[in-house]
């Protein structure tokens, strides 16, 4: 675990501190950790919003309302807009800040201010909370580096209770495993365990005693804010098949055409894997991403339609719980987790050996990112990240493991595919993309297989096998339509 906090509740072995809470608490104790300790006096309390950025079925919104309930004091959100986020551009900093945007009326009418602050939270958080003079502060949980060190710098610097929520998986990350797990087949039970603990439905985050102090939100001009990321990141431009937000977060889950409707849930046991028929997926990575909408609604939904479609239903859950799970759970205990260090040893040692291998194309990082390889296919899979924002899953492996064979060297892979996934993916920046990258180039979660070269004992894929497996010249053929389309 990165840096030192206050109470280290998640180190292997040890228990979860739970906050102190009754025992009839709305929010699961085991779902939150505290990083600062302390009782709770009268006063603000605050909830950092950062990686669950919606108003309802958010636990760490419900934890921040129960605790302030204690003294009947208000609530307010504070959100921090950083000026960089890795490689993100318009189009993942637009869909951002539009989903903001939808949020702070919400927000209003249960009496919760929203104030953004700009800069680099270890200071900005701080000098918020106190200058609110706020009880508590909420915040989500992050298992990313970057959201690890922004939480253990700001406990060091405030000196009030400090609260960390899950709110992203449905078993809270610390509780599915203690340890890194080693992949699919041994968190699997683990979480499945503990599902009747904590797969059940949201209470409605209500209104809220009115905000009495004198510091006031400013208001915030959205549309300079969106106009000038849109400038700033315009090399990355916004795509507009998905509208961010809380309400169509739950369109794309449950509308008439969204994902839980017969005619698509009923493909995505047989037809998630095949390119060619993208709406078999449910097209839901950049709204978990964002936390526009939590998982655990969408289990929640999908569980209803068992009977009705018990393959798919049971998939589904298998993919946005298990899988989904396990890459938190990866990256919160493998702090190098974008690193050939972090791999198991099977796999450095094989991938070591195969270092010398000759390549037959080696291409520069310019060259991959404009799709300018022998190999259609390939090209067709980038060209629909960088122009749709949302690669299909099948495909990203196989994009994924060619980088593999046509760099220089592991590492000079791994940085360029997850340089290119941050950057163009809308889902990017993700514990599910690191994972995706290493589990394609470096085996985790995986086994070994047969050894050849370059790939050592990690598994491979060709151009060959996805022919066996869909249409290949339909999905070329797919992605050049919805190019021209576009132009
Ligand atoms: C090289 C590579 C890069 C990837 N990059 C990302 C990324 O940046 N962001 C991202 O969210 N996912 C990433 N994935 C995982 C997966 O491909 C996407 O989550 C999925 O394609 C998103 O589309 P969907 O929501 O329509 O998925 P669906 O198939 O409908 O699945 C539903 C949900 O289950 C989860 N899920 C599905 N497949 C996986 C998986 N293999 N591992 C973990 N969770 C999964 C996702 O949260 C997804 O939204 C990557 C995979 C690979 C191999």
């Amino acid at each position: 675990m990165p840096g030192k906090r206050k109470a280290k509740a998640s180190e292997e072995g040890e228990e979860p501190k739970k906050s102190a809470k009754s025992e009839d608490a709305l929010v699961h104790p085991g779902r939150v950790r505290t990083l600062n300790e302390g009782d709770v006096k009268a006063g603000p309390v605050i909830y950092w919003m950062s990686r669950d950025q919606r108003v309802q079925d958010n636990w760490a919104f419900l934890h921040a309302a129960e605790v302030a309930s204690k003294t009947k004091s208000p609530v307010a959100v504070v959100f921090n807009l950083v000026p960089e986020y890795l490689v993100a551009g318009a189009r993942q900093f637009g869909f951002m800040l539009r989903g903001l945007k939808l949020m702070e009326p919400k927000l209003a009418a249960l009496n919760i201010p929203f104030f953004l602050v700009k800069g680099d939270p270890i200071k900005t958080i701080p000098e918020f909370v106190k200058k609110v003079k706020a009880a508590c502060l909420v915040t989500d949980f992050a298992s990313l580096r970057l959201g690890r060190e922004w939480r253990d710098e700001v406990a060091k610097k405030i000196d009030i209770p400090f609260h960390e929520v899950d709110a992203h998986n449905v078993v809270p990350c610390w509780l599915a495993s203690d340890k890194r797990e080693y992949g699919a087949r041994t968190i699997r039970s683990k979480i499945h365990k503990k599902l009747p603990e904590f797969l059940h439905d949201f209470p409605t985050l209500e209104k809220q005693p009115k905000w009495d102090s004198s510091v006031k939100p400013d208001k915030v001009k959205w549309d300079a804010e969106i106009k000038a990321a849109l400038e700033k990141g315009k090399d990355v431009p916004e795509v507009t098949w998905v509208k961010p937000g809380e309400e169509e977060a739950m369109k794309a889950l449950n509308g008439p055409k969204g994902f839980l409707s017969s005619e698509r849930l009923k493909k995505f046991s047989n037809h998630r894997n095949n390119p060619n028929q993208p709406d078999a997926l449910s097209n839901l990575s950049p709204y978990y991403h964002f936390g526009h909408l939590a998982a655990q609604r969408a289990a929640l939904e999908a569980s209803k339609l068992r009977s009705k479609a018990k393959e798919d239903v049971d998939a589904f859950l298998e993919e946005s719980v298990v899988r989904r799970e396990l890459s938190d759970n990866y990256c919160f205990y493998v702090p190098n987790y974008d690193s050939l260090d972090a791999c198991y040893d099977w796999a450095k040692d094989s991938l070591n050996k195969h270092r010398g291998d000759k390549r037959e194309h080696v291409y520069t990082l310019e060259q991959l990112e404009k799709g300018e390889t022998y190999d259609e296919l390939w090209n067709a899979s980038q060209h629909e990240m960088v122009h749709t924002g949302k690669m299909h899953g099948f495909m990203r492996m196989y994009w994924a493991k060619k980088i593999l064979e046509w760099t220089n060297s592991p590492e000079e892979a791994i940085e360029f595919g997850i340089y290119l996934n941050d950057k163009w993916e809308l889902d990017g920046r993700d514990a599910n993309g690191y994972v995706g990258v290493m589990w394609s180039m470096g085996g985790i979660h995986d086994q070994g297989w047969s050894e050849r070269e370059i790939f050592g004992k990690i598994r491979y894929m060709n151009e060959k096998g996805c022919r066996r497996k869909f249409k290949v010249d339909d999905y070329i053929e797919l992605i050049n339509k919805k190019l021209k389309e576009k132009a």
